[in-house]
């Protein structure tokens, strides 16, 4: 046996540990009763000791090694490897156990901390876990910011000086735009709150993600307090929602995680089981949940065909116009909480967050001055201050688990969403007229066989370059919101 088909068997090993560990974690967070949390935890943690050993075996290092790639295919799937195992290699299993650990006791720290408003309890853990992730960061290595080698592990090849320059560009126009919207008064969309009934709700996301493209033959949507996206081949992707007061959130919950999932339906069949398939980066994966959710639909074009379903399942919403459910569902109203903020606002809050990061990271803020950085700059671009510190900076799970350097891929998503959106817009001609009448295939199809089919197999930055001809540009994105916005509220 070659070594490359060596490599290809020790790394179906390694996927199906994976997707063992996957399936207990997507049965944890939707049907696993709380008494098995326990023994939940200790499967996991045996499974992810047994999937590090094997995956940095001395067997998987001579065979990667040794391995001699014949096809254009063979050599991506090497260089994926390669990466994988060097981030994995790179850092000492002592520091692993020593951060799991400290996530393990941060988690609970971080709950109580919030429930009770209590940061001072907190920061000095908080501050250990900024510690270990700088050990983590000298173990990884980087040339310029500390900052580069944390991100690069969620978005390869992305640096501070990426995410400096992304935020430059958006936040001047953006904080004008919120504040002139404004200036226009509120919006109010108490209608869209009530007990909507769970089972129609479930039918209705189902329509929806049916229309769009999701496959159903080869993934399935059920529930979970915090919606995700997760799968095991390319023929099982799952999908969760949520059912809440505000109708909305079933419905975009829906759509954005059926982009998860489509991204992840659309790799080739060749590919299943190998680190090949499957979504090539956060921030292009969340790309494809903001086309679907955002620009797909929270459009006109969208309702205009959909509004007549929604308002046969659910007739309290029978007296709204088309325009006036678009407005509703476009609402902006600067927010105190990023989860819960609309389109036009979020990428405000990823800032606050990155520019908070990058400042302890290289020790010009100091943890437990965090709460005051945090207000400060939420004053500054929403203009609004959190009245506790439950609302602000310990809203996020994120800090307390070490991941420092993920915030602003939700950004880079927002972004390339439009800039995407608009490289489709130059081959599918009118999309919003194919959107009027229920027709989705030809979207579907261009991102299919300029994205989802590549999984991979090109750098995150080398996908956006094939596919929108230039890098990260967010004037697209600007323009977007510019003219959508413009159209709604003056
Ligand atoms: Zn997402």
């Amino acid at each position: 046996m070659s070594h490359f088909e060596t490599l290809k068997g020790l790394m179906a090993d390694v996927q199906a540990l994976d997707s063992a560990i996957a399936l207990l974690d997507w049965d944890q967070q939707t049907y696993m009763p709380r008494g098995g949390a326990e023994a939940r935890a200790n499967h996991l943690e045996a499974l992810s000791k047994m999937r590090h050993e094997l995956f940095t075996s001395e067997a998987v290092q001579n065979a990667i090694a040794n391995a001699r790639p014949e096809s254009e295919d063979e050599q991506a799937l090497i260089r994926v490897i390669r990466r994988d195992l060097d981030l994995a290699t790179k850092l000492p299993t002592e520091l692993v156990a020593r951060k799991t650990k400290l996530s393990a006791v941060a988690h609970e720290e971080w709950v109580r901390a919030r429930s009770a408003n209590d940061f001072a309890s907190f920061s000095p853990t908080l501050e250990k876990m900024f510690d270990i992730c700088k050990e983590e960061a000298e173990c990884l290595g980087y040339t310029d910011h500390i900052y580069d080698a944390l991100t690069d592990q969620y978005e390869e090849g992305a640096t501070a000086a990426d995410w400096r320059a992304m935020f430059e560009a958006i936040k001047g126009p953006q904080v004008e735009l919120v504040k002139a919207i404004q200036e226009r008064g509120p919006v109010d969309d108490s209608c869209l709150y009530g007990e909507w009934d769970r089972a129609k709700q479930s039918a209705f996301t189902e329509k929806l993600v049916t229309a769009i493209g999701f496959d159903f033959n080869r993934g399935r949507q059920d529930t979970a307090p915090h919606p995700f996206c997760t799968g095991w081949s390319v023929g099982d992707i799952r999908l969760t929602t949520r059912y809440k007061p505000y109708i909305g959130s079933a419905i975009f919950g829906s759509l954005h995680e059926a982009g998860h999932g489509m991204y992840e339906q659309g790799s080739p069949a060749a590919w299943d089981l190998t680190s090949l398939a499957g979504g090539v980066s956060l921030g292009l994966h969340e790309s494809q949940s903001r086309t679907w959710e955002n620009i797909v639909g929270r459009s006109k074009a969208f309702w205009s065909y959909f509004l007549p379903d929604l308002q046969k399942s659910f007739p309290e919403l029978g007296q709204l116009t088309l325009d006036e459910f678009y407005k509703l569902i476009n609402k902006v109203e600067p927010s105190l909480i990023r989860v819960e903020a609309d389109e036009l606002t979020y990428n405000l809050h990823v800032m606050v967050r990155f520019e908070i990061e990058c400042d302890v990271l290289s020790e010009k803020l100091a943890v437990k001055d965090m709460p005051e950085a945090w207000n400060a700059k939420y004053e500054q671009y929403l203009g609004i201050r959190p009245g506790t510190d439950s609302e602000g900076c310990l809203q996020d799970v994120h800090w307390s688990m070490g991941s420092i350097g993920y915030f602003p891929t939700y950004s880079m998503g927002n972004i390339l969403s439009y800039q995407i959106w608009n490289a489709l817009s130059r081959d599918v001609k009118d999309p919003f007229d194919k959107i009027a009448n229920g027709d989705f295939a030809p979207i579907l199809g261009w991102l299919q066989e300029n994205m989802y089919s590549k999984g991979k197999k090109y750098t995150p930055k080398e996908l956006v370059q094939r596919m929108t001809g230039e890098s990260i540009n967010p004037k697209y994105y600007l323009e977007g919101l510019e003219a959508k916005y413009r159209e709604i509220y003056f």
